[in-house]
């Protein structure tokens, strides 16, 4: 399994930066796992557009799917199959409207499975403003979770149990956390997740350009060794 950054930043990105969005390669398969902007400009330089299989969106918030209003646009040979929430109901009927799209909504009953492959992907539910899903894949013993937008929860934890890499929203430094209910995790939060789920490695995405980078993983490795933040263009494999 092999994962290329393609945007790791949140709410909005830095100069020559993109927001989240990640290509995920396994059993032959391309999956673009949210589509922030400056997204769509990344991918293709690794693959076509065409060669995408499928589009997963954790959920509606522009810096998760700004790009999938501009892939509209585009010429696909054949309809992509796309995979967001229900909700909000305007941007998912917007993207669902599109012909060149084949939509389907996430639900954590849903688990998905490809032909020949060991491939399974499956859901979550997170704590956010709007609807939204982590995402589980699981191929040839090896196990990736994405959390897409999450305050602290141990459902989460629970669905990042014993994963080989969990890449987790780290939206603040701990600082932050007592002004107001945040929707995204401390990294100190996102590095606890990590550790109470037993998971080998962790990558930290959602970037606010206003932090010091160095100072993000310096709080995150006060819990969890094994972390790293992940770079943009840069490709992990799992
Ligand atoms: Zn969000």
């Amino acid at each position: 399994m092999q994962l290329t950054i393609l945007g790791k930043y949140g709410p909005y990105p830095k100069a020559g930066g993109a927001t989240t969005s990640c290509l995920v390669e396994c059993c032959g398969k391309k999956i673009l796992l949210d589509a922030g902007s400056g997204s769509l400009s990344r991918v293709q330089e690794y693959c076509s557009l065409d060669d995408l299989d499928m589009v997963l969106l954790t959920h509606l918030h522009s810096d998760h799917c700004a790009d999938m209003f501009v892939l509209r646009y585009a010429p696909l040979k054949n309809t992509l199959p796309i995979y967001l929430p229900a909700t909000p109901a305007h941007e998912h009927d917007t993207l669902a409207a599109c012909e060149k799209f084949e939509p389907a909504d996430i639900t954590e009953a849903l688990t998905l499975e490809f032909p020949d492959t060991d491939l399974q992907i499956s859901f979550c539910k997170t704590l956010h403003p709007v609807e939204c899903y982590a995402v589980k894949f699981c191929s040839e013993g090896k196990t990736f979770v994405f959390s897409g937008d999450s305050r602290y929860s141990e459902h989460l934890t629970d669905f990042c149990r014993n994963a080989d890499v969990v890449m987790l929203d780290s939206g603040f430094l701990k600082d932050d956390k007592p002004k107001k209910i945040l929707p995204h995790m401390t990294v100190i939060e996102a590095a606890q997740t990590a550790k109470t789920a037993g998971a080998g490695k962790l990558l930290l995405t959602h970037i606010n350009p206003a932090y010091d980078e160095a100072e993000l993983l310096c709080e995150a490795c006060e819990v969890f060794q094994n972390t790293t933040i992940v770079q943009e263009k840069r490709q992990y494999t799992i």
